[in-house]
């Protein structure tokens, strides 16, 4: 089948290269001319674990092209739509890209082709997308939602184990297409849901809400567990046993963040809001994550007081979660800019996500020159008075606690995402800290 991707970002880059390696012909599409430019010479412009050799393996076998032009949206079957959708100033979704892209592809459409939105669109959006190519062509088409649920850090193996694939639509030919276009990733019995546009754009939003209120849920109580002795790890693993409950996003650490979760918490609210309603739960959600992003920053002044001019602090990591280089919304951004007010520096180190996070923090000028960035985790903990863990990559679980004591000024860590046994730590005579741990 021949498929058009239009964004070569976490999502559009991803599926399409993955709908080149089940044997569809794809070309993707951005007009970010860089972007393009890496990907013709096989280089992937974002971190995501297997994706480079899928690149390179699809590119060779002359499945998967790259253009900043639409062209190849006149020959293809299906058409997908992979913009960003961040929030605009009043925590809706900005839909200016997703309108932009729908006009260009409308422009290039034959008949009979199916319009995708993959990207993550407030319910109704739909209606207007249709309303907006019909008014730009002719030609008859199909307008699908396909929300994407897979995860950075293992988007490839999420996109092609999928839980479940949605497909909103109107219409029984389009559900009959994206179940062909599918078939090769729902083989081993993962089921394949049609539905209304509505309903599919409506559970994207459900799934990220709940998902970010089992992150604040868990972090509200390991809070309670630093003020009552209780510790979280032996709560996490005493209810995560229980099959109601289950175990995944059950992790305390220095509060959400990333490119989806914080947009799409105030984006449901919005969109509650224009119905008159106020979604209580999901509005604690983000309330008690805003307080998270400064719960390890309330710990260190604990240690050292309210001023903190001339100490220096290493991150070890900085990406809002492991394996990715995506910085959006990472804890280290708020923690970072909260330290150096109060007249801290800071060192960081992290394997992929050193360059994106640097330029995230130049448009805060009180931070200018105060972030040094190393290409050794050891190194950067040199001088410093105490380690941070913000990001929980697998090479920070490890460490050699002897090289850390020696580097760093004084034996402290905080560990902002609980990766360390406390009594291993306490008996290499560290003074150390974490989120929601008994620690005597
Ligand atoms: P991204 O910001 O990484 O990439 C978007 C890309 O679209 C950019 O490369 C940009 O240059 C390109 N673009 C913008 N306008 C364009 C146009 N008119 N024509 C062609 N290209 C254009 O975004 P992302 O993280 O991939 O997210 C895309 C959508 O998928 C969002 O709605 C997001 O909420 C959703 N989503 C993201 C994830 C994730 O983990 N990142 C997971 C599920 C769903």
């Amino acid at each position: 089948m021949k498929v058009s991707v239009i964004g070569t970002g976490y999502v559009g880059l991803v599926s399409g290269t993955c709908f080149a390696e089940i044997g569809h012909d794809v070309t993707c599409i951005d007009i970010d001319p860089k972007k393009i430019e890496m990907l013709k010479a096989h280089k992937s412009p974002i971190y995501e674990p297997g994706l480079t050799e899928l690149l390179e393996r699809n590119i060779k076998a002359g499945r998967l092209h790259f253009s900043t032009g639409y062209e190849s949206v006149a020959s293809a079957q299906s058409i997908f739509l992979a913009v960003g959708t961040p929030s605009a100033d009043d925590g809706r979704a900005d839909l200016k890209y997703l309108r932009a892209a729908a006009e260009a592809v409308a422009k290039n459409l034959t008949d009979g082709a199916i319009v995708v939105i993959k990207s993550t669109v407030p319910v109704g959006t739909s209606v207007e997308i249709r309303k907006l190519i019909a008014e730009k062509t002719t030609k008859k088409f199909h307008l699908v939602n396909n929300p994407e649920f897979l995860k950075e850090g293992s988007a490839v193996e999420d996109f092609m184990r999928p839980d479940r694939v949605i497909i909103g639509h109107q219409d029984a030919g389009a559900m009959k297409v994206m179940e062909e276009l599918y078939a090769p990733l729902v083989r081993q019995g993962n089921p394949i849901y049609g539905m209304s546009n509505l309903s599919a754009e409506m559970s994207k939003y459900a799934a990220n809400c709940f998902l970010a209120t089992k992150i604040s849920f868990i972090n509200e109580i390991a809070r309670l567990c630093d003020l009552t002795n209780a510790d979280i790890e032996e709560v996490r693993k005493g209810i995560s046993s229980d099959k109601r409950i289950g175990g995944h996003f059950l992790y305390p650490g220095p509060g959400y963040g990333g490119s989806c979760f914080p947009k799409d918490v105030k984006a449901l609210v919005a969109t509650a809001e224009d119905y008159g309603m106020d979604l209580k739960i999901i509005n604690a959600t983000e309330e008690v994550n805003d307080e998270q992003k400064s719960y390890v920053f309330s710990k260190v002044k604990k240690h050292y007081g309210d001023n903190l001019t001339g100490k220096v602090f290493t991150f070890w990591g900085v990406a809002f979660k492991a394996n990715t280089d995506d910085v959006r919304e990472t804890a280290a951004i708020a923690m970072a800019r909260k330290l150096i007010g109060a007249g801290a520096t800071i060192n960081i180190f992290d394997p992929v996500a050193t360059e994106n996070y640097l330029h995230e923090m130049s448009q805060y000028k009180e931070c200018e020159g105060k972030i040094k960035a190393f290409d050794n985790k050891y190194d950067a903990l040199k001088g410093s008075d105490a380690l941070i863990t913000v990001t929980e990559w697998r090479e920070f679980t490890t460490p050699d606690f002897g090289e850390i004591k020696a580097k760093l000024n004084k034996p402290v860590i905080f560990d902002g995402r609980n990766l360390y046994d406390t009594k291993k730590v306490q008996a290499e005579g560290f003074t150390y800290y974490a989120i929601g741990k008994f620690i005597k």
